[in-house]
């Protein structure tokens, strides 16, 4: 068999493999803890998936095109069609993300790598200055920090853990993690609690008015962009916590991210030297074993 044909196959199956253990099992996580800690629970069950494709790359630089195997390709085409059938809804749930309209949200913040804030004319009508400060904060910090590739991305990280029912969970406490973030660091950029909250509520009176019919319940349809009105279902205890005093400001934790970062890409290298060196003997076993 051609040796990327090969790869492909065997990407699909073994990192499809690897996934199962931490999308089924991995801790959802809580919606008050750290949006950055929310972020790696969401990720998390995809690393030993991405240290198996980076183990078979690492595989597929010392084998010979076309590689002598004597596995019957149907075999292992068959073997990869759930995990093919995941991946192709996943990739068409993203495509489907990118291509609605984003106009119900009142207020928001859309673009992949260039996120533009923007305001519906009869909404901004209704708010106060304070108001409409506090939701352009709330909006700039989504812009600031690329939320809605982020969204995007962390959907799709979520789709690849289908059916799992844990990897909508964390995605979930992501979200609602990060408004708890963006009104933090709105209100850290001088916009008020109570403006923001009033901001919150006048944007849900709107979208109501005009889209009743159509209001999304969890906060949860497949998008690709941020908004000011997050999950409908924290509403209640995110309005609470904008009424309360700011809590204390978290500490950075760049060195941190820097750190696990530099980690991980390592752990991705010494598998790929792993799949060099020792990956033959391995992959004929298993083809021996799949035949
Ligand atoms: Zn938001």
């Amino acid at each position: 068999m051609e040796r990327e044909s090969l790869l492909t196959l065997l990407m699909l199956l073994l990192g499809g493999i690897a996934l199962q253990p931490l999308a089924m099992f991995a801790p959802h996580s809580n919606p008050d803890a750290a949006e950055r800690q929310a972020w790696i629970r969401l990720w998390l069950p995809l690393a030993p998936a991405l240290v198996t494709v980076a183990w078979l790359c690492g595989w597929a630089l010392r084998e010979p095109d076309p590689v002598a195997d004597r596995v019957d390709q149907w075999v292992l085409i068959g073997a990869c069609l759930p995990f093919a059938a995941v991946l192709v809804r996943a990739a068409a749930r993203a495509a489907w993300a990118l291509a609605r309209d984003p106009s119900q949200a009142g207020v928001f913040t859309a673009g992949l790598l260039r996120p533009r804030v923007t305001f519906s004319p009869f909404l901004a009508r209704t708010l106060d200055d304070a108001a409409l400060e506090a939701a352009w904060q709330h909006e700039q910090a989504h812009a600031r920090h690329r939320d809605p590739l982020r969204i995007w991305l962390a959907q799709l990280a979520t789709d690849l853990q289908w059916p799992w029912p844990g990897a909508g969970v964390r995605f979930a406490a992501w979200l609602e993690a990060l408004e708890y973030a963006r009104d933090d660091e709105a209100r850290r950029h001088g916009a008020s609690g109570e403006a923001l909250a009033a901001a919150l509520l006048a944007t849900l009176r709107h979208t109501n008015a005009l889209y009743a019919a159509h209001a999304e319940s969890g906060g949860q349809a497949m998008r690709a962009q941020a908004r000011l009105v997050g999950s409908r279902r924290a509403l209640q205890k995110r309005i609470a916590r904008l009424l309360a005093p700011m809590p204390a400001a978290q500490t950075s934790r760049a060195s941190t991210r820097t750190w696990l970062g530099a980690h991980f890409a390592l752990l991705l290298l010494v598998a790929g030297v792993l799949g060099a060196v020792y990956g033959d003997p391995i992959v004929r076993e298993l083809l021996a074993w799949i035949a």
